[in-house]
This record gives C-alpha cells, sequence and structure tokens, in this order.
C-alpha cells in the first residue's frame, strides 16, 4: 500500500509492504543525488538489517556510510546528536542530500532532529523497523532529543521525503516491543474510528502473532489515521493532532514514575494511559462502562498490562498527578486531557481537575 501524507508545503509518501528494505536501493533512487548514503541505524537493528541493506545499495552502484549507534532512548540524547552531527559533518554531507535513518523511533526521531539542524536543514528518508515506529513515530514530521530536563522537549518539525514500512522488518521486532507498538495501533481505533477498534478486536491477537496480511492492514490502516490527522493540523496548532496524546498523558506519568525505564516501554504505558482515559472518561459519566471494559479488553487480548495496581509503583495519586504537570503538554497552566464520548469519539478537555485526577488514580492503585 501506498499512503500519501498531504502537506500544504510538501507531500511525500509512506509505503506498507513487505520487501522494501530488501530493495531499499529502487525506492530511494529517486531521492539519492550521489553514490554515498549515509546511514544511522542501532546496533540491534544493523545486526538483523544491515546486510540485506548494504546488498540492495552496493548492488545498484550505492557507498553506503554506517553511523551504527548504541541501541536504546539513550541515543536520542546532546551525546547522540552530537556525534550524529559530527558524523554527517565528516560525510561531508550537504543540503540536499538525503539521510537514511534505519531503526526505531529513536532513531527516526535523532536522525531527522539532526537533518532538521545540518547546514539549516537537509532531507531525509525513514526507514521505521519497530511497529511503534511504522504506525507513529516515522510519519508526521516530528523529531526530537530527550535532556535531563525531560523527554523530547528539543526538537523540529521536520518532514521526511519519503517512509518505507517494511512488514519484514517485524519479523526480527522482539515480541515485547512488538506488543507495545500495537497499542498505538490500537489508539487510532479508539480516537477515531470505531470500526477499526472493532477490527482491532477480532484481530490484534493475529497481529501480534504474525498474520502477514493483517499486518499489513494495521499497519496501513494506522498510517492512513495519521496521516488524515497530520494533514489536517501539521504543526499542532488546531487541535486535531491533539487527539493523538489519547492515553498519553496518564502514560506519561507512569513512565516518569517508572523512570523512563525497561520497567515499563512507552506503548505499554499508552496501552494503560487509554485504559486510565476511558475509564476516567466512565468515571465523568462521559462513557458507557461497557465501553470502558471494551478498551481495556482489547488491550488484554493483545498481551499487554491492563492494570496499574499490577505495576508494583511505590506511588499515590498525587504523586501521579504530579508528573503530569510536567508535561510538555502542559499549556498556559491547564492540562489538556484527551477524554472518550464513546469509541471512536475522542476530544480534548481542559476542564479536568488534577485533584480528582488523583483521586480517581488512588482508587486504581488500590484496585
Ligand atoms: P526504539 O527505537 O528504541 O526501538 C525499540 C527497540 O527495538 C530497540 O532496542 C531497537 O534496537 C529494537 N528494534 C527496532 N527495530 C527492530 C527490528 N526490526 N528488529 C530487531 N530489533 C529492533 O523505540 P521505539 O519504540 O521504536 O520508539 C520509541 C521512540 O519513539 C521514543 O523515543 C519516542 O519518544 C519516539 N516517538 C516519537 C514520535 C514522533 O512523532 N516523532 C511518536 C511516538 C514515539
Ligand atoms: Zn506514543
Amino acid at each position: 500500500a501506498v499512503i500519501p501524507v498531504a502537506l500544504a508545503g510538501r507531500s511525500y509518501q509512506v509505503m506498507v509492504e513487505a520487501g522494501l528494505l530488501a530493495n531499499v536501493a529502487e525506492h530511494c533512487a529517486p531521492f539519492l543525488r550521489k553514490a554515498r548514503v549515509p546511514i544511522i541505524t542501532d546496533a540491534n537493528v544493523a545486526q538483523q538489517w544491515r546486510g540485506p541493506v548494504e546488498a540492495s545499495l552496493a548492488g545498484a552502484g550505492y557507498e553506503p556510510q554506517w553511523l551504527v549507534l548504541p541501541a536504546g532512548e539513550g541515543a536520542k540524547s546532546w551525546d547522540g546528536l552530537a556525534r550524529t552531527i559530527d558524523w554527517l559533518l565528516e560525510q561531508e554531507v550537504e543540503r540536499g542530500d538525503h539521510i537514511l535513518a534505519l531503526g526505531g523511533g529513536v532513531i527516526g526521531d535523532l536522525t531527522g532532529f539532526a537533518a532538521s539542524i545540518l547546514k539549516r536543514g537537509c532531507s531525509f528518508i525513514q526507514l521505521p523497523t519497530s511497529l511503534l515506529a511504522q504506525v507513529d513515530s516515522s510519519v508526521g514530521g516530528k523529531t526530537a532529543i530527550n535532556t535531563p530536563a525531560g523527554k523530547n522537549l528539543v526538537g523540529a518539525f521536520h518532514q521526511p521525503s519519503l517512509v518505507l514500512a517494511d512488514l519484514d522488518a517485524l519479523e526480527t521486532l522482539p515480541t515485547r516491543q512488538l506488543r507495545a507498538g500495537y497499542a498505538e495501533v490500537l489508539k487510532y481505533g479508539v480516537l477515531g474510528d470505531r470500526a477499526f477498534f472493532e477490527w482491532c478486536e477480532e484481530h490484534g491477537t493475529g497481529v501480534i502473532a504474525g498474520d502477514r496480511v493483517l499486518r499489513q492492514q494495521a499497519v496501513s490502516r494506522s498510517v492512513a489515521a495519521k496521516a488524515r490527522i497530520v494533514a489536517e493540523d501539521e504543526r499542532e496548532t488546531t487541535g486535531a493532532r491533539a487527539l493523538l496524546n489519547l492515553g498519553h498523558t496518564f502514560g506519561h506519568a507512569l513512565e516518569a514514575e517508572t523512570g523512563f525505564s525497561d520497567r515499563l516501554l512507552h506503548g505499554e504505558a499508552v496501552a494503560l494511559g487509554m485504559i486510565l482515559a476511558a475509564r476516567y472518561s466512565a468515571r465523568l459519566g462521559l462513557l458507557s462502562p461497557a465501553d470502558a471494559a471494551r478498551v481495556a479488553g482489547a488491550v488484554r487480548s493483545a498481551g499487554l498490562e491492563t492494570e496499574i495496581s499490577a505495576l508494583g509503583m511505590d506511588a499515590d495519586g498525587h504523586s501521579l498527578a504530579r508528573h503530569m504537570l510536567h508535561d510538555k503538554k502542559m499549556d498556559a497552566g491547564t492540562l489538556p486531557f484527551i477524554l472518550l464520548r464513546s469509541i471512536g469519539a475522542a476530544f480534548l478537555d481542559r476542564t479536568v481537575a488534577l485533584d480528582d485526577v488523583a483521586a480517581f488514580l488512588d482508587e486504581e492503585l488500590r484496585s
């Protein structure tokens, strides 16, 4: 499938298929002006995918140049950025050149941000290899690094020229990462597409288990949903894009409480956050308790945790709520929450009282 991302200035395509990395040279050729092609990846992805990518590019007469960074969130840092920029300068990358980002959201965010500032902005191509990167981070142009003050606080909007989401890459992705990425797939159904949510209820286990046809559908429907929202609100100004934060305010608090560590992956936190947003919406009388239970059921059937009481956190409702205050989505003193009217109908609410959220979280922690 080819999904267009239609933007005012510059549109681009997202291809979702098997075999894209094995034929990466052919797909990238229209964008490559020189034989030397800089590629940034991480050690895990390099182990699995450097071979096929190298073979395709070398076979077509290119000379791939590799920067292999350590795997993990740590690469998305000032140090990782400096290393990346210095290496790109050594490679004598120029403004019209394309940099290839081969990896998960960490490599995509870092490479995209480096591309946005190198020589005042050069081009890049996303080759997302994690499910999360394929359905979320590689599409939409948000790039960033983390700093000691928090995650994604330094970054830029910088759109890629092309996104190649190769379904074959998911074959080497650890199952835990796959499930975590699937939370963002489910998110598109819960926030805006009840029919897709119901499709996920039926086929989520097949997507996780590796059914190729179902994976193709899950990824392309997710990318289409993200592309639609990004086209409507490229720079997060009209509010449409804010709906993508469903589950992320609660999720951010859980990630902060567990130290942004392997204890709780981002997608795992989003899955729990989505359930909390649904249950909190039900508590406010906005959503039916049956729909809140269905959200939890869909998360459970993907093999993800549904109860924050199971995380073994030494936290209470107020300490969790306090983390939300430090979330970058905080704007002019109010904390925007994405709540649900029904499955498929999320909306932005600015009237949520943090004390009430804290009381709700206390109950959830005890249940
Ligand atoms: P990640 O890049 O760390 O990848 C997860 C793990 O899987 C890593 O260990 C990686 O080496 C490994 N991996 C990736 N693809 C693999 C493959 N095909 N085979 C084997 N191993 C593979 O993390 P992620 O979950 O992909 O992305 C998370 C990052 O994305 C966070 O930094 C988050 O802030 C960012 N993000 C950005 C946006 C955005 O809009 N820019 C949206 C959501 C998340
Ligand atoms: Zn997310």
